[in-house]
């Protein structure tokens, strides 16, 4: 099989171009025999009227080694990788202890998927409620306004990203093809087909609660467990010489203990009473950076007309997105700060993402159709944790939690202490005035949005940076800082605040048999990275469970 990349047609090319195109790439004549499939499409849009799509194709055709010698040198007509997946490992037909798996996002829930498809029959835990309960609560929050603190927008069966624009891509170096092995497992649970090839996947909220469930019952039909309403408040540990430790199992918050040397810990960003526990029980743990901003919405219209000019509108196209960086150099405190876009929704809505009573918090998503009238983003200020010292001076690796929470208090406050976000429109922010009424943009944000001004929500260098930035990002993006566009606020999860770090056999550095995973231990970021990190620590498991471990 060859793979051909590349290859460039315009937006709406007949169906028979793609074959013609190989045959004029290869020099092979029209009787010859070709089979193809699409193995990649994007598209570049710089050309305005002119977007072109383009293809990486996996091509069958006769005598691909004459092929191939004549395309010597050529990057684009290469063999095809093999992107197939291999478990690194069988489970023992007895086995003494099962692993335990914290955790169903899509971290915990890959761990548990690849330790059952080996045969360890995984007990996973979530201190969250079932997909489809867990649902009618968080929805109770932004009907009702009524917070479930177990059960929300970070905690519950599908993890964080669950009530998400189910972005699959990242930026992640990944020579072993997890990646694929994900998007397969995906489509295999009910994600469309096209997640496997077009170059932005997405799913969209609905889509996933289904698939969360399809992935349920393939673990358990596997022999996992999966328990819900299980929060894990403690570790049993056991001392392992020269400081170290060795994890004997679980404590449950109802005080059941599950005995097991191996813990897959994948508990998200937002488990900060997690964090405690464990920095409290010694597991090493440090303050890591994260981001911190608003949550800004324009009309989709205007952001499909800018990416795509006379083209917006396309059904191959769909609502466009956008990706923004501003590194600033005015003189204020926000000077040599990075402001940039984060987790864009086209076509989406923005929603209550707390999970502490009397807190607000912003994130985004999405449904597949992506055709709500607003486009979001988050536009947030990269911070370090030497800016979490004026909110937790003790130099504490959780500092970065009492920053989080800080500003989520404030910003209840600012809201009108009901889980209604403040909110201002871009030009009374740039002006530096409060705002009362809503112009041309309706905000999307459920239960409801607070005007007023966003000047005390974050600490005075990200406010100044971002008004540095909207200025700079609309001359990429014609009307990015229009006057009624709406900001809401504070977007403070962007990543985990800690890092839970680990060796090389990816278990905890002080602590052995645990194995900190994905977002909430500082290894992942996003849907498609966290769900890899979950195989890589499953493999890791597996074989130190069957002897071929890295050991410790
Ligand atoms: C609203 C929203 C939209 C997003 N949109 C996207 C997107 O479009 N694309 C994208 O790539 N990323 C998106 N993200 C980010 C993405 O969801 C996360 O990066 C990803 O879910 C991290 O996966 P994880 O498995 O590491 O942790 P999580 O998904 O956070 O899962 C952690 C799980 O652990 C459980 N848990 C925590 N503590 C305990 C405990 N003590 N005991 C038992 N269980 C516990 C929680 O209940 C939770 O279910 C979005 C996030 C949010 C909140």
């Amino acid at each position: 099989m060859l793979r051909l990349t590349d290859i460039k047609l315009p937006l709406d090319h007949a169906q028979d171009a793609i074959a013609a195109a190989i045959r004029a790439k290869l020099g092979i004549g029209a009787k010859a025999p070709i089979r193809y499939s699409v193995a990649k499409r994007s598209y570049d849009a710089r050309k305005r009227g002119a977007i072109v799509l383009i293809y990486a194709l996996d091509v069958d055709v006769a005598d691909e080694e004459a092929v191939l010698r004549r395309h010597a040198g050529d990057a684009h007509v290469q063999p095809a990788p093999d992107t197939g997946y291999r478990f690194v490992a069988q489970a023992p037909r007895d086995l003494p202890l099962r692993p335990v798996v914290i955790g169903t996002g899509p971290c915990g829930l890959f761990a548990g998927l690849v330790l059952a498809q080996m045969g360890f029959r995984p007990i996973i835990l979530d201190r969250g409620k079932s997909v489809r309960e867990r649902t009618k609560d968080t929805w109770d929050l932004w009907r009702k306004r009524n917070l479930h603190p177990e059960s929300n927008v970070q905690f519950g069966e599908g993890g964080a990203g669950t009530f998400s624009d189910g972005k699959l891509y990242s930026q992640i170096r990944d020579p072993q093809h997890h990646g694929r092995k994900v998007l397969t497992e995906f489509v295999e649970a009910g994600a469309p087909e096209e997640i496997l090839y077009v170059s932005k996947p997405h799913i969209g909220t609905f889509r996933l609660v289904t698939m969360v469930e399809n992935m349920r019952a393939t673990i358990e039909s596997l022999g996992g467990e999966i328990r819900f309403g299980q929060r894990v408040d403690d570790l049993l540990l056991e001392p392992a010489g020269d400081g170290r430790r060795q994890v004997r199992g679980v404590v449950l918050a109802g005080g059941e203990q599950i005995r097991t040397d191996h813990v897959v810990l994948a508990i998200g960003h937002s488990a900060r009473d997690t964090f405690a526990m464990l920095h409290a029980r010694g597991v090493y743990v440090e303050a890591k950076p994260f981001s911190i901003g608003f949550r800004i919405e324009h009309p989709q219209s205007l952001i499909d007309r800018a990416r795509f000019g006379p083209q917006a509108g396309h059904p191959i196209l769909g609502a466009a997105d956008y990706k923004l960086v501003h590194h600033c150099k005015g003189a204020h405190p926000g000077q040599g700060r990075s402001v940039y876009s984060f987790c864009m929704c086209p076509g989406g809505t923005v929603v209550a993402a707390t999970s502490e009573p009397g807190r607000m918090v912003t994130n985004g998503m999405s449904q597949y159709s992506r055709n709500e009238r607003n486009a979001n983003a988050a536009i947030v200020v990269g911070i370090d944790p030497v800016d979490f010292a004026p909110f937790d001076g003790s130099g504490s690796p959780l500092a970065g939690i009492a920053l989080q929470r800080a500003l989520e208090s404030h910003a209840y406050t600012l809201g009108g202490g009901n889980y209604n976000a403040p909110g201002q429109l871009v030009g009374d922010f740039l002006a530096a005035r409060a705002s009362h009424a809503f112009g041309e943009v309706q905000p999307s944000f459920k239960p409801g949005v607070t005007l007023g001004s966003l000047d005390s929500a974050l600490p005075d260098y990200a406010i100044a940076a971002i008004r540095e930035a909207l200025p700079a990002f609309d001359r990429q993006i014609k009307g990015f800082a229009m006057h009624d566009a709406v900001l809401t606020g504070v977007e403070t999860r962007t990543s985990s605040p800690v890092r839970i770090k680990r060796d090389d056999s990816l278990q905890s550095l002080n602590t052995g048999g645990l194995y900190p995973a994905g977002e909430g231990a500082g290894y992942a970021g996003g849907i498609l990275s966290a769900a890899v990190d979950g195989i890589r620590v499953a493999e890791a498991v597996a074989l130190d469970m069957t002897g071929h471990g890295g050991g410790h």
